[in-house]
């Protein structure tokens, strides 16, 4: 209500003007099919199991019918894709369907996939099944390992098949269509208010700078130009927190274009994302990325920093000072250090600070470089580490290695050295082993959706089996704890998914 709406009502490709939204219609679907529902969002929105069975449930999350008393939108953003303004962009396949208020909390369900709206520009307003299952699947996990992120509530079979040229198995193909309702706060992005101040429509942008902090920042206080600077510093701690995140368990997010950064410092847009197998700061998932690497592992915080950066000016208009926007952004790059600092401490289960911290840590870096090694087992089976025998280190990590012919008495040399120095750097500490091994266990994932399992999960889906859907969903519920029954998931990624990662599209 509060909003601009833009005026016109029909779906049609364009741009939009004055309106930070367009009303829209979901696309009918031909035999709408509910796949998978989470039953934690189910609960969030005081839902049972059975109401998630009904027929209305399917009708309105497969876009079928609108909810009685809701208009759903499009929104309008722009945004900086790899490293350049791209103009109007906006919610090309995404429709906002209404917001849910309860015990306190607020939510939007967005439907992913329901069909053209004016911001679809070239493409078809779809989504396929494949990458309806990864976005499902990574939300939901990301949410259990504790990282902010958008939830979804479900995913379903629309029943249509979607044309796609993509390099997934060589040809252009018909692929089954899918949707996916996804959860969020708010579903703003850096670019929703690039593009207003691109367009030099100050008055929107502070609209829409007043409406977020109304609704999503309300202890920042009124409006002015103190206030603004502190929402803008609410937002990079946010996003420096969640980019720390996902250093912590190995998720490269892909395509952190500014119309990717969600206000609220969420993970947002599940697309050509990815897991680390092998330790690798060079390593990104997406193919179309593979030669500037621009949203490479390591580079996260970076790109973090520049579309902040991205962000401050779009914001300057109504604030018009430089200086207090710069020192904001100079101290992302410190508390970045801080905080990965600390991040790592827990990793390696120390919980004092030694002034050599840094180093022991680089040098940890530099040995996972050495040779292909798995992050997750690694740091997983480093918590068996026991300080006072340093020497059965390299044994209990040497699982983690994807070759061992490509691990040489030199580079096991240099994993010994580490080894003597973490063991003497655990003599500072305090905890007990097993006490220790807790604590690490509860930063260390066991379990994540490494590439290859999404990728089992869609093969199957798409011979019409949708069971491992359900067995990952339920494996990733907890992904700190020991699940015997699971084991066969805590498995380096077999040789056949090499390079094999899932695609946007
Ligand atoms: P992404 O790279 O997935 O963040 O998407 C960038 C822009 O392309 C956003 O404005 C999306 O809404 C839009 N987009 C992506 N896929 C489609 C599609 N199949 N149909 C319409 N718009 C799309
Ligand atoms: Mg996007
Ligand atoms: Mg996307």
């Amino acid at each position: 209500k509060e909003l601009p709406a833009d005026a016109v009502t029909d779906n049609s490709r364009r741009q939009v003007e004055h309106a930070c939204f367009s009303f829209v219609t979901p696309k009918q679907t031909a035999y709408p099919e509910m796949l998978h529902v989470s039953p934690e969002m189910l609960e969030q929105f005081g839902l049972s199991e059975a109401d998630s069975k009904s027929e209305s449930f399917l009708n309105v999350f497969t876009g079928n019918t609108v909810y009685p008393g809701t208009k759903p939108y499009a929104m309008c953003y722009g945004g900086h894709q790899f490293g350049n303004w791209a103009g109007q962009l906006g919610d090309g396949r995404a429709i906002n369907l209404f917001e849910v208020n309860h015990n306190n909390n607020q939510w939007v369900l967005q439907l992913k996939g329901a069909g053209e709206t004016p911001y679809s520009r070239t493409a078809d307003g779809l989504a396929v099944l494949r990458s309806s299952i990864r976005e499902y699947l990574c939300s939901e996990a990301m949410h259990h390992l504790g990282v902010p992120t958008t939830r979804a509530l479900s995913l379903a079979l629309t029943g249509d098949m979607v044309l796609r040229d993509v390099m997934y198995n060589g040809n252009p193909a018909y692929e089954k269509g899918a949707l996916v309702c996804r959860v969020s706060p708010s579903f703003l992005r850096f670019g929703n208010y690039e593009i207003f101040a691109a367009r030099q429509d100050v008055s929107l942008l502070k609209t829409l700078v007043d409406f977020t902090i109304k609704h999503h920042f309300p202890h920042l206080g009124q409006p002015s130009k103190d206030t603004y600077l502190k929402f803008f510093n609410e937002v990079t701690q946010r996003t420096l927190r969640m980019i720390i995140h996902w250093q912590r368990v190995g998720f490269v997010h892909g395509v952190m274009n500014t119309d990717n950064m969600s206000i609220l410092g969420l993970t947002i847009d599940y697309g050509p994302y990815g897991w680390l197998e092998g330790f690798d700061y060079g390593w990104t998932p997406n193919t179309t990325d593979r030669q500037h690497k621009r949203y490479r592992y390591g580079n996260q915080p970076n790109i973090g920093l520049w579309n902040l950066y991205k962000l401050a000016n779009a914001l300057y208009p109504l604030i018009e000072e430089v200086e207090p926007l710069e020192a904001i952004l100079d101290a992302f790059k410190v508390n970045f250090e801080t905080e990965s600092l600390t991040m790592m401490r827990n990793k390696l289960g120390l919980q004092m600070d030694d002034v050599f911290d840094a180093s022991l840590i680089q040098q940890l870096e530099d040995c996972l470089l050495l040779a292909e090694t798995d992050m997750t087992i690694f740091f997983r089976n480093l918590a068996k580490f026991e300080k006072e025998d340093a020497s059965a280190g390299f044994n209990i990590i040497k699982d983690a290695f994807y070759n061992m012919e490509t691990v040489s008495e030199d580079i096991k040399q240099k994993w010994n050295d580490w080894f003597a120095r973490y063991a003497s750097r655990l003599e500072l500490e305090t905890l007990s082993n097993s006490e220790r091994k807790k604590h690490m266990n509860l930063v260390n994932p066991k379990y994540v959706l490494r590439n290859y399992m999404a990728q089992l999960a869609i093969d199957e889906a798409d011979k019409g089996n949708y069971s491992l859907i359900d067995e990952l969903f339920q494996l990733l519920k907890q992904p700190y704890s020991e699940q015997p029954e699971n084991e066969k998931w805590f498995a380096k990624r077999p040789e056949w998914a090499r390079n094999k990662v899932g695609c946007s599209m």
